[in-house]
């Protein structure tokens, strides 16, 4: 047998495995034909989805690409468009999908690092009710956005010039907790200023599969219409939802731990590199080195198994305290001479 070829990853926090105590829950959920709306895992699922962010009712998604696109449908028509930042998920990493499968044009605006639009920008690429223009219908934002949480009292003040100008407001929230986290807030907080909030099981959280939606009982009704068109009605998936279930009951607090092994190795690289090239808000870590250096740092840690893309490192609950430190260790033994 061979052994992996790396034992620490920092791709992404969604390579997580599955924890026994999840695997126990898949193992033992009671499961129905969840396109009949007969699934007790999945409909638990999406009841505590919806009081933990405190909105009517949730619908319990394959993919987060599945659910922000469900949104989408769900507030918007054929040749109308969201106002979305132009590093977004929803913009740049969903294939264009609402463009491809819904006819929903983006408006991509300039984003900052930690995922704001200016409010100006935002104002201004609100088309008025002429037929030369798309129908200005949602604003989308992210949080986290690549690791960083919006600023606090952001949302509300976009929420209040959607309110002003009739837009809706749909949240990207695949790491909201991770937001949440270090801001203090709850996540029914952050998820207060927007009509629907996506967020994934599947990244920090452990889970090995799906994410949810959330919003008003109306929305979710027309997503549900939606995802079946899509393809996305499952069957007996309370196996996978059990899975969610347990992430959102007993995993949330242990993304503390991977915020914490941020900051260590944050600081760890500070110690090798300057405070400089190195940021981090939640549980990523972005390091900002000459390309070269980068490179040399890469293949001097694959040496140690550790394995890294691009420079910006994502902690999560498989990485123990342990390979922290080894981590810390193989930095440390890098010299760029
Ligand atoms: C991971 C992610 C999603 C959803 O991705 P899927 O791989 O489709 O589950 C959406 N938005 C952001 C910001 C993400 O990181």
């Amino acid at each position: 047998m061979t052994s992996p070829p790396y034992s620490v990853d920092l791709r992404s926090d969604t390579l997580t495995l599955p924890s026994s105590g999840m695997r126990k829950a898949m193992y033992e959920a009671p499961v129905g034909d969840d396109v009949y709306g007969e699934d007790p895992t999945v409909n638990e699922l999406q009841d505590y989805a919806a009081a933990l962010l405190d909105k009517e009712a949730a619908l319990f998604a394959p993919s987060g690409t599945q659910s922000n696109l469900l949104a989408l449908f769900a507030h918007c028509d054929r040749g109308d468009e969201y106002l979305v930042g132009d590093n977004a998920h929803t913009f740049r990493y969903e294939g264009g999908g609402a463009a491809v499968l819904g006819s929903i044009s983006p408006q991509p605006l300039p984003m900052a690092f930690d995922g704001t639009m200016s409010l100006g920008d935002l104002e201004a690429a609100i088309k008025p009710a002429d037929f030369h223009f798309a129908r200005s219908r949602v604003i989308c934002l992210e949080n986290t956005h690549s690791g960083e949480p919006l600023p606090l009292g952001y949302a509300e003040a976009v929420a209040s010039l959607g309110e002003r100008r009739s837009l809706a407001m749909h949240l990207d929230g695949a790491r909201l907790f991770n937001a949440a986290l270090a801001q203090n807030r709850t996540p029914a907080a952050l998820a207060a200023p927007f009509d629907s909030v996506s967020v994934c099981l599947s990244k920090g959280l452990g889970a090995p599969v799906g994410s949810v939606l959330v919003g008003s009982q109306t929305l979710i009704d027309e997503a549900k219409r939606w995802r079946k068109v899509l393809g996305g009605g499952m069957r007996q998936a309370g196996v996978i939802a059990a899975a969610g279930l347990y992430a959102l009951k007993h995993q949330i607090d242990d993304l503390a731990q991977d915020h914490r092994h941020a900051e260590q190795l944050a600081q760890c690289l500070t110690d090798n590199f300057g405070d400089s090239a190195v940021r981090t808000a939640t549980n990523m870590v972005h390091l900002s080195l000459p390309e070269e250096t980068y490179l040399s740092l890469a293949e001097h840690l694959g040496e140690s198994g550790i394995r890294v893309g691009r420079p910006r490192w994502v902690l999560h609950r498989d990485i123990s305290s342990d390979a922290l430190a080894a981590l810390c260790r193989a930095i440390q033994g890098f010299s760029t001479d």
